[in-house]
């Protein structure tokens, strides 16, 4: 199924996706499971938000399309190569990514994203998708510049907007027939399919959960295909995961102070 976080008027919940309408759940499904409360809310009535805020981290994973490493230049890594993005980088459906001063390339990544849903501390492959909640679609928007320029990533892909997230969770996923597309203005950017990862998602959790706890909540992010390009102020950007849905935000400036 897929769940959603909505606002509807005052109020902000969740709700299970159902044709035009989300049935509303009593809470936050990741610790309140699916009841419902029997509402039934158009989503054209309500404004679709990050389905998920990230309790501790985005940890996002590298270079795990063998295409996106070489149109940077980069080696196939031999693992995992894991950063993370502040959870204040999170946005929703339809927010604005803000381009800021200090960056003249900033780029759209369409990512595959992992929403866990337990406590996940070294994991196994055997066992490690028991600890994902589900699947969403994310941006991992990149300063490409500072990126290049500086050693480490955390204002590359720390700046608040940089992480779009949603529109919806799949608890459901086939995790190796995933795919991802990138439209900028509507034109196709970048298509990519889970069985190019380099590292599966098994191996990724194991990999991360090695080093440090996945809480629920937190997301992973998969690593993007090759396409990766600059966005600029009134470009709108969207990345789909078809079966999850299609993440949509506009691109802004920064608004100049004073
Ligand atoms: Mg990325």
């Amino acid at each position: 199924m897929r769940v959603a976080r909505f606002a509807h008027g005052e109020r902000i919940g969740y709700g299970v996706v159902d044709g035009d309408a989300l049935v509303e759940l009593v809470g936050d499904p990741i610790v309140a499971g699916f009841d419902t409360t029997g509402t039934r809310i158009p989503i054209a009535e309500a404004r679709l938000l990050a389905p998920v805020i990230p309790r501790s981290k985005v940890v996002a994973v590298g270079r795990n399309y063998a295409k996106h490493a070489a149109e940077l230049g980069n080696e196939v890594p031999t693992e995992p190569l894991v950063f993370l993005k502040p959870n204040t980088s999170v946005i929703g459906p339809g927010d604005a990514i803000v381009l800021p001063p200090e960056s003249q390339d900033v780029h759209f990544e369409g990512e595959i994203a992992l929403v866990i849903g337990t406590v996940a501390r070294r994991l196994t492959r055997a066992n490690a998708l028991h600890a994902v909640f589900g699947v969403t679609v994310a941006n991992d928007v990149t300063a490409r510049d500072l990126q290049h320029r500086e050693k480490q990533w955390a204002r590359a892909k720390g700046f608040d907007t940089f992480c779009p997230l949603g529109p919806a969770i799949e608890t459901e996923p086939d995790y190796d027939a995933l795919q991802v597309i990138t439209r900028v203005d509507g034109e196709v950017r970048q298509d990519g399919v889970s069985s190019d990862w380099i590292f599966d998602a098994p191996t990724v959790l194991e990999w991360i959960t090695a080093s440090m706890t996945l809480l629920p909540g937190d997301v992973v992010l998969m690593g993007t295909p090759e396409g990766v390009g600059p966005l600029r102020a009134g470009q709108t950007v969207e990345v789909e995961v078809p079966g999850v849905g299609t993440l949509r935000n506009p691109v802004v400036a920064q608004a100049t102070a004073g």
